[in-house]
């Protein structure tokens, strides 16, 4: 399933003395399969722009295509359950949304929402709690008794269990250490490939969008400055400092893709500070 942007403008408290335009003339496609990360600087429009990904917000002009539905300015939508599930968003911190009793029931509170049966849904709870590296005894557990880590593998767990074509990830390392950082991404990762699952990676590391995806979106300032792979953002380095992406970052950049595939680089220009 395809996820297309067309144009989209976002503003908050659109018609109000308070109007603010977050996002504006947006439009990329993200095919089905594929690793697109969205990066920028903070408030560069990226938690706007996610928001849109499953329709929890309406662009206020332009269009936004979720496989054969279409969410557009100024209609009304009838039933947006199946695009919710079709693509689930792990929000930034998860854990956090954790507030059943013991971890099978959160888990299966999306799932049975969306109208699966008990049975089912306890049949992929078994399945996905494995899948994300924890094992099927914790399911009995209070989620409040597990450590911070094995929450957040509960909480992605609870989307994963809605069985999502796409999965959007909205700063999924935030506040891990480069250990548990490097964990989670390598989980999703294989969930990518082993799945075909489509995965958005909305996030303001380069390492992560060197590291990972096929496609970088960069959007500055609320619209998009650049598209194309890691390797065709990095040749733009200079720009990269122009929209708030620093220099140290790109040094790392660089050194990961040289790691990553195997190739130095051309040089890259450190003097952009100058
Ligand atoms: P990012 O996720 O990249 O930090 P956001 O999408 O949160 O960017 O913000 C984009 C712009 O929209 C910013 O200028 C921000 O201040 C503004 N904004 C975000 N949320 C709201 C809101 N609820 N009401 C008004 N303005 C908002």
């Amino acid at each position: 399933m395809d996820i297309s942007l067309q144009k989209v403008e976002y503003r908050y408290a659109a018609g109000s003395p308070f109007e603010k335009k977050a996002i504006e003339d947006i439009s990329f496609t993200i095919p089905s399969g594929q690793c697109v990360a969205i990066i920028g600087h903070t408030g560069s429009g990226k938690s706007t722009l996610l928001l849109h990904l499953n329709a929890l917000l309406k662009p206020t002009s332009g269009s936004v295509v979720i496989g054969d539905r279409t969410v557009k300015a100024g209609r009304k939508e009838k039933d947006l359950k199946p695009i919710r599930q079709k693509v689930g968003i792990v929000f930034q911190f998860p854990e956090q949304q954790l507030f059943e009793e013991n971890v099978m029931k959160d888990i299966c509170y999306g799932p049975m929402n969306f109208g699966v049966s008990e049975e089912e849904a306890k049949k992929r709870a078994r399945y996905w709690i494995e899948q994300v590296g924890l094992s099927q005894e914790i399911l009995e557990d209070s989620p409040f008794d597990l450590s911070g880590g094995q929450m957040r593998r509960v909480a992605i767990a609870g989307v994963l269990a809605m069985e999502p074509e796409v999965l959007v990830l909205d700063e999924p390392t935030a506040g891990l250490d480069p250990r548990g950082r490097k964990e989670i991404m390598d989980m999703f990762y294989q969930l990518h490939k082993k799945r075909n699952l489509t995965l958005i990676l909305v996030t303001h590391s380069m390492e992560d969008a060197a590291e990972y995806a096929d496609q970088v979106v960069v959007l500055n300032k609320g619209r998009k400055v650049h598209e194309g792979t890691p390797r065709d953002l990095f040749a733009d380095a200079e720009r990269l400092a122009e929209w708030g992406l620093g220099v140290p970052e790109v040094v790392r950049f660089q050194r990961l893709l040289e790691e990553k595939t195997g190739r130095s680089l051309p040089g890259v220009c450190l003097s952009i500070d100058e």
